[in-house]
């Protein structure tokens, strides 16, 4: 769903780009963000492209490639597609920076965390023929190094998220009255089950009335 006119809020920008949890709207939209990369379950593919379900991706290239140690959030330590650039670019959704090793942020100077995102970039845009606007840092863990470094590799916009989405679709909210909120960024993985979870959290939200919103254009309005 795209925004109406005057309906979305202004973020407020200033040197550096600005960190972002929820989109300023009073209407009753979230927005859906995945996260990492391990598991390529085609099914999900399928769900997103039939049903033109709105999604942004933040996609990490060690995930993504099958490198290093496997997700370790994975049952018996396990992951589907290794070298799977080719499944995210099918997925015709925007594709952003979550960095290249899935590095806590606040653990690491200037340079090595310009080199993780900045270097993310680059792999994305040779993949995706698109430079990411956004960055998720891991953990949602940054500091002022992170946002700087950000901005000196082409990011736009830092964004964490309101709620995260636990397997079978359960929503932990972050929030003490335990609702969905206009605006809220929803935050799932790239784990078994993604499409089954997936189906359960679209219904759970179309009944609470709420809207997906397409994520670039709220926030292109926002900074507007
Ligand atoms: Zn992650």
């Amino acid at each position: 769903m795209l925004p109406i006119p005057g309906e979305v809020g202004k973020i407020d920008m200033g040197e550096l780009p600005p960190v972002v949890s929820s989109i300023p709207t009073s209407r009753k939209v979230v927005f859906l963000t995945i996260d990492d990369g391990w598991e390529q379950d085609p099914g999900f593919a399928t769900q997103v492209l039939k049903k033109r379900i709105p999604i942004t991706v933040f996609a990490m290239r060690d995930a993504v490639e099958a490198r290093g140690p496997v997700d370790p959030a994975a049952t018996g330590g396990r992951f589907v597609g290794a070298g799977g650039w080719s499944y995210f670019q099918d997925l015709g959704v925007p594709i952003e920076n979550h960095t290249l090793t899935h590095p806590n942020m606040r653990t690491l100077g200037f340079d090595a965390q310009k080199a993780e995102i900045c270097g993310a970039s680059r792999a994305i845009k040779r993949r995706m023929g698109v430079r990411p606007l956004l960055f998720r840092p891991p953990f949602g863990n940054y500091n002022t190094d992170t946002l700087r470094a950000a901005k000196e590799c082409g990011i736009r916009v830092v964004l964490l998220w309101t709620a995260s989405v636990q397997p079978g679709g359960k929503i932990a909210y972050q929030t003490p009255d335990k609702k969905l909120h206009a605006g809220d960024i929803l935050l799932l993985h790239f784990r078994p089950n993604l499409s089954r979870d997936f189906r359960v959290l679209v219904n759970k939200i179309k009944r609470r009335g709420f809207a997906l919103g397409n994520l670039d254009a709220y926030l292109d309005e926002a900074m507007r």
